[in-house]
């Protein structure tokens, strides 16, 4: 490892934040999660030093930023759930944009310079693209993907203006837990495919719905690209040294660039846990793509960052580790 360096993790007590957060300290940074604990885990928080507040709160933020010295923040407070942000579109810009430009304030004046932000594959909307590179055509379906899709223009802008270094990272679906399973996926209510699966075999009574079987791929299921929790935070880490060679705001996609429809997830997970998994078909989720995979090789390029697992069984495993006996 290079110099040490001291790192903000926000909503690091979510599920991406937490492994962010352990493997930063396990690379020998220092680090500090911010959280406001509304989704994430208290039990999460087992590396690095605390601070709870919100990101909708710039007294909190000025005390955050007052108290420590940060080289680099990571920022993955956000509301997520597509469904909820239809609903409460409010929520969802206050926390994801307001609560970021608040962030920013706070990383102006005490003149922290260098950002890693969560984005989503939800900014292409529509996929016009098998694979999807990133000048794909930027046109999200719901208020979730908008405010996603805002805050990277606000980074562009910010950089013209301010000389803000930033990534964005344009996740496809992530997936799998620390394959140790002090950490895992906990989300309530839980709304992620893979989850969903694994807690149908093994929560009594629990059954899995499929969301739709008339879409325009080869089974009638919705397509995605899983990448591992692992694999993801490892970009993250990389984008800190790319920061350093490369001046101005950046967005990258980050998936597998392999497709699997939902009954190709069922049937990996089936072989992991090694029974037959039931199902029921429902009508499809609003807002749902029929496919979206991920061309990933510009990050591979510019990261010099390649995803380690590969295979959806092994991603399918260490989640499957997680479910049977999670920590919380
Ligand atoms: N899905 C499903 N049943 C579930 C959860 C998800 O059929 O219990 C479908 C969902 O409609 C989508 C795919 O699985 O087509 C992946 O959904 P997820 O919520 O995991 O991620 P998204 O791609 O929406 O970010």
């Amino acid at each position: 490892m290079g110099n040490k360096l001291s790192l903000l993790v926000c909503g690091g007590a979510g599920y991406i934040g937490s492994h962010m957060t352990r493997m930063i300290a396990e690379a020998g940074h220092e680090v500090t999660v911010f959280d406001n604990l509304s989704t994430g885990h208290a039990e999460a928080l087992k590396w690095g030093k605390f601070v709870k507040g919100d990101l909708r709160n710039p007294a909190d933020i000025e005390k955050l930023f007052s108290e420590n010295c940060f080289d680099a923040v990571f920022h993955f407070s956000g509301l997520i759930v597509v469904s909820e942000s239809v609903q409460k579109p409010f929520e969802y810009y206050d926390n994801n944009v307001t609560g970021t430009l608040n962030l920013l304030q706070g990383m102006r004046k005490h003149g922290v310079g260098k950002f890693v932000f969560s984005s989503t594959a939800a900014v292409y909307g529509d996929p016009v693209m098998d694979i999807i590179t990133e000048d794909h055509p930027l046109k999200p379906l719901n208020p979730y993907g908008r405010t996603k899709l805002q805050v990277e223009e606000i980074l562009q802008d910010y950089a013209v203006a301010y000389g803000l270094d930033s990534v964005c990272f344009r996740y496809f679906n992530a997936a799998g837990a620390h394959p140790d399973s002090l950490i895992g996926e906990a989300h309530s209510p839980e709304t992620h495919l893979i989850p969903n699966i694994l807690l149908s075999c093994i929560e009594e009574g629990r059954k899995l719905k499929i969301f739709g079987n008339n879409y325009p791929t080869p089974d009638g299921t919705c397509v995605r690209d899983y990448i591992h929790i692992l694999d993801l935070c490892d970009a993250h880490l990389k984008a800190i040294s790319f920061m350093n060679q490369n001046k101005g705001a950046h967005s990258f996609n980050l998936g597998n660039g392999k497709g699997f429809s939902i009954l190709d997830v069922i049937k990996a997970s089936s072989e992991v846990i090694g029974r037959e998994i039931g199902f029921d078909y429902e009508p499809s989720r609003a807002g749902d793509s029929p496919r979206l995979v991920a061309d990933s090789s510009m990050a591979y390029a510019k990261l010099n960052w390649t995803p380690k697992y590969t295979e959806l069984r092994e991603i399918i495993e260490t989640a499957y580790r997680w479910h049977k006996n999670p920590a919380f």
